[in-house]
């Protein structure tokens, strides 16, 4: 089978079985498995891929209980294993090996929740979590009580599966447990004057407790909100497996100071930080720059010359620059002759880049973490809400006629300079499976955000993800209530609101000069 007939990569947030592989993932495993036995050339499974996939996104969280998997019967080194489970009929649903479902999301979900706690105590799988109520007589007295962690408990109707999904959601994060307790347990629900369900209430590890506000009753607003307390954080998938002891809060290992600020805000020091580091560093490892790298330079230089919002000693240097590169006749050209004018060896008034970097909200808590990535991701988002609100800046530019003008630079950028060849490969990817869809300001500024998001999905828990900045879908429920909603029990974003939130977050009104030099 050709790549093109699979139904599901590696990028997918599931796992890929095989005749090989599929017994040693299974037995002795520590977490139960719900596999789709599936045929790549059958409709109904080409058409039901999507919903697994959404399923696999918004159950990852989980893998440490319940993984996600396919099987394709259709290739041939897996005839003989699709035989001996006796999949007849395509798609087939396993868990382990029992009863057939061909359900939606929210449906399948729940199924999980099921089958992880009506395990008999002997097959459970190891990392399960306990998913039963509690009762008053084991909650209460916890309460006032100090403890390492912060415990909430969800409480909620009997028939709701919001409590079990959280305590789910937040297995693989440390510094928090949570508990389920029913709505019917009255001297529960009376002592910690509960009066609409689902409802979480927090004991902090100081012994206060309180309730916790949320702007929706929503598994995605519970979850959201119980991972960005203080002291949270994601297990790396490398020691997911460790105790589930909690850490202290994060030191930060960087020599620099920590630089207070807010995350609502969009600072300048990052987005000279990332021209500083571009111009300086990135660049600066071409010794001569043609072809098509000049071009991809210079449109890029003019991109920022026309839309950089921040502050005018960038912008005339980014002007600068622009004429200079325009006004050369040359096909090819010294990159130290671009150095020297980006170090102002011209001592041309007004013209000035910070030759350090100052990292505000692209601070890691360890050297190494964040940093030029993120800032560089923020510059792009700045630039496709910066063209949105001014639709004339790029006139007479050679860069108008393009669709999406911001997206083409930084797809050419990337893909020409960008340090991180992997992480250009994949953008590369998706560029050219979507970005010609892509036909105005506005839908320039949500694929953005949507590509970054996948890309967020795919890098969550892993080593490049920094504990106290955790990888997760943005903007996140405290930054944009109004952007989440749900449909059919599945999480979806409101694109409206999305938009709007996105137009006031990287728009110009929103970036803070504190810490630029
Ligand atoms: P970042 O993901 O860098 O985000 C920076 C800031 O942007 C966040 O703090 C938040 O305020 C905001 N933000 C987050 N999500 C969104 C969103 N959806 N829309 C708008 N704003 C948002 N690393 C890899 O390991 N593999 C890759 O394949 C890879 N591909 C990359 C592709 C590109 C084009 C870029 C620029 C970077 C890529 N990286 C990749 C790096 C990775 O995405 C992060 O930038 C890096 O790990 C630093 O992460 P961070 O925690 O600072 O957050």
């Amino acid at each position: 089978l050709g790549a093109a007939a699979r139904l599901y990569t590696d990028e997918d947030p599931l796992v890929i079985l095989s005749s090989s592989t599929l017994k040693p993932t299974v037995s002795n495993s520590s977490s139960a498995w719900l596999i789709q036995f599936y045929s790549s050339w059958c409709g109904h499974c080409i058409q039901y891929s999507s919903t697994w996939k959404t399923l696999a996104q918004d159950v990852k969280d989980w893998q440490q209980a319940i993984g996600v998997a396919v099987l394709d019967c259709a290739q041939e080194e897996n005839f003989d294993v699709c035989k001996e489970y006796s999949i007849k009929f395509y798609p087939t649903f396993k868990v382990h090996s029992c009863t057939e479902y061909y359900l939606q999301v929210q449906a399948v979900r729940q199924l999980m929740v099921n089958i992880l706690q009506n395990h008999t105590r002997l097959d459970w799988p190891n990392h399960c979590p306990p998913l039963d109520p509690l009762s008053s007589e084991k909650l209460l007295p916890l309460l006032g009580q100090r403890s390492d962690v912060f415990t909430a408990i969800v409480v909620e109707e009997p028939d709701s599966y919001v409590g079990r999904e959280v305590i789910l959601d937040l297995l693989q994060y440390s510094g928090v447990q949570v508990k389920r307790a029913l709505s019917t347990d009255r001297p529960l629900v009376e002592s910690l004057k509960i009066t609409t369900f689902p409802s979480v209430y927090l004991l902090h590890p100081n012994g206060t407790h309180t309730h916790l506000h949320v702007e929706k009753r929503l598994r995605f607003f519970f979850s959201s909100l119980l991972r960005t307390l203080p002291g949270v954080q994601r297990r790396l998938m490398s020691d997911s497996s460790s105790s589930s002891q909690v850490e202290a809060l994060p030191h930060k290992q960087s020599p620099e100071i920590w630089r207070e600020f807010d995350r609502s805000k969009v600072y300048t020091a990052d987005l000279e930080s990332a021209l500083h580091y571009l111009l300086r560093v990135e660049l600066a490892t071409h010794s001569t720059l043609e072809g098509e790298e000049l071009k991809v330079f210079k449109d890029f230089v003019t991109l920022v010359s026309k839309l950089y919002p921040g502050g005018g000693s960038v912008v005339k240097l980014m002007e600068t620059l622009s004429d200079w590169l325009l006004s050369l006749p040359l096909q090819r050209i010294p990159y130290q002759a671009v150095l020297d004018l980006v170090n102002n060896k011209m001592r041309i008034s007004g013209v000035h880049l910070g030759a350090e970097l100052r990292w505000v909200g692209c601070q890691g808590s360890k050297v190494g973490l964040r940093g030029y990535p993120c800032s560089l991701w923020t510059l792009f988002h700045v630039l496709t809400v910066q063209h949105d609100a001014m639709p004339t800046a790029l006139e007479n530019t050679g860069l108008e006629g393009e669709t999406a003008p911001v997206l083409q630079v930084m797809r050419r950028y990337i893909r020409t300079f960008f340090g991180c060849e992997q992480c250009g490969r994949h953008f590369e990817q998706a560029a050219a499976a979507s970005m010609d869809r892509v036909l105005d300001r506005e839908q320039q500024v949500l694929w953005l955000w949507n590509q970054h998001n996948m890309v967020n999905y795919r890098l969550a828990g892993s080593l490049s993800d920094d504990p106290l900045f955790p990888k997760a879908p943005w903007p996140s429920p405290s930054l944009c209530a109004s952007c989440h909603e749900e449909k059919s029990g599945v999480h979806v974003w409101n694109q409206d609101n999305v938009l709007r939130f996105l137009r006031h977050h990287y728009g110009a009104s929103n970036l803070s000069p504190t810490y630029s030099l």
